[in-house]
């Protein structure tokens, strides 16, 4: 039930709760771990980000991600 999910992590933060600066129309439900990192899939791991918010995040992890990978040696 992503949606049960979802509805429930935005009301219980009530907007976003990322560093900002916001905008964007509408939320995102964001993995605060994310799922490649070993975070679960449940409410307690979910933050309400504002797009804005949830790109920088995204933007953030994604270099984090390639420095994770190469210095674990993976292919
Ligand atoms: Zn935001």
């Amino acid at each position: 039930m992503v949606s049960a999910s979802r509805k429930r992590v935005i009301a219980r933060d009530g907007g976003c709760v990322g560093p900002g600066p916001h905008g964007g129309e509408g939320f995102v439900v964001d993995h605060v771990v994310p799922l490649w990192a070993g975070g679960a899939d449940t409410d307690e791991n979910k933050q309400t980000l504002c797009p804005a918010c949830s790109k920088a995040k995204t933007a953030r992890e994604a270099s984090e991600r390639a420095r994770v990978r190469r210095g674990s040696g993976a292919r």
